[in-house]
């Protein structure tokens, strides 16, 4: 059996193909565009959509190493289902060495956002509409905090899962 075309934000991805969309979500203070970028493997056999996403905060750069690693595995190659990675979600933080977004919020904390919302929850709103409503799982990594040491850890609400 073959997948289906996979559409997001309007392109339509073809079973077997492997894509990077950049998604504009805001803009710099210079009034540069900035997007979310995701990459898309969609096998050619159908499957579940995972979706890998990092840099939630964007001085946590573990996840974002970790992705590209992840985009390096020959098993994608023959991938039942779809892979999607988002290596920076929050690129304002993450290009000032931040873990939140100019306005001090906390990207994490403002889901699920809202169209018409501040900074962050924009993005959130974003992120979940255009990128997260296409998983059937979803792996978002984080690291300890500066400053802050944490204990390896998985977190999930059992009653979603
Ligand atoms: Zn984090």
């Amino acid at each position: 059996m073959k997948a289906n075309p996979l559409e997001i934000n309007g392109e339509v991805i073809l079973p077997g193909e492997r894509r990077t969309l950049n998604i504009p979500v805001a803009a710099l203070v210079t009034n540069s565009d900035v997007d979310l970028t995701v990459q898309i493997i969609h096998g050619k056999k159908p499957g579940p959509v995972l979706l890998v996403s990092a840099a939630i905060h964007g001085d946590e750069l573990n996840g974002v190493e970790i992705i590209r690693r992840l985009l390096k595995l020959r098993q994608l190659n023959s991938l039942s289902g779809t892979l999607l990675v988002v290596p920076i979600v929050n690129v304002h933080g993450f290009l000032a060495h931040s873990r939140y977004l100019p306005d001090g919020r906390d990207l994490n904390r403002s889901f699920p956002g809202s169209a018409k919302g501040s900074l962050a929850g924009r993005l959130a709103h974003s992120f979940m509409n255009k990128i997260v409503c296409h998983a059937t799982h979803g792996i978002d990594l984080h690291t300890g905090a500066r400053h802050r040491a944490n204990l390896p850890q998985i977190r999930f609400d059992p009653k979603k899962s």
